[in-house]
């Protein structure tokens, strides 16, 4: 199965939207694979966020994205990186759609919910990135078969 990278920002932790966020993941029918909370630092920012270091946000972002523990979590089931992408809406959260996370929860460019991992080759790092493998569990749940057609998986 796919796998993909979500952090529950600090925007996420603060204003108490943990759970609505994970159940909007779960009743999706995505597969939580691995869950933790951690505390980010510069180093790991400037890695995972490596395409922005030269904007003129950035240190707002570092700011902000050390706020507070986050939660990582790797989500995982079929064509998961896209899914995951289209559930959480522009980066922009004042523009995006209803319905999305960002759409629903935020009014902010920066603080908005979530990230989420942009393409199965980035997920594959970003993974790497945050968890041990022994932290991510590969299995499948009871609920397998309501989830998908057998050619699905
Ligand atoms: N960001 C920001 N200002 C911007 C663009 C991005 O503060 O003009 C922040 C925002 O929190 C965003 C993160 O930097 O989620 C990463 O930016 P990216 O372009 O990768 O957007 P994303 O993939 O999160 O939608
Ligand atoms: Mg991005």
């Amino acid at each position: 199965m796919e796998q993909t990278l979500v952090i529950l920002k600090p925007s996420a932790i603060s204003r108490g939207l943990v759970g609505d966020v994970i159940t909007r993941f779960q009743r999706k029918g995505l597969i939580i694979a691995g869950i933790k909370m951690m505390q980010l630092d510069e180093a790991i920012l400037r890695e995972h966020y490596a395409h922005l270091v030269e904007r003129p946000f950035f240190p707002t972002l570092l700011k902000s994205m050390m706020a507070t523990p986050v939660i990582v979590m790797v989500l995982a089931g079929k064509d998961v990186v896209s899914v995951v992408r289209a559930m959480t809406g522009a980066t922009n959260s004042r523009v995006a759609a209803p319905g999305t996370i960002r759409g629903d929860f935020g009014m902010s460019g920066q603080e908005n919910i979530v990230h989420a991992s942009d393409s199965p080759e980035n997920a594959a790092i970003e993974v790497a990135r945050f968890f041990l493998p022994t932290e991510v569990f590969g299995y499948n749940p009871i609920t397998m078969p309501a989830t998908y057609a057998p050619d699905e998986i």
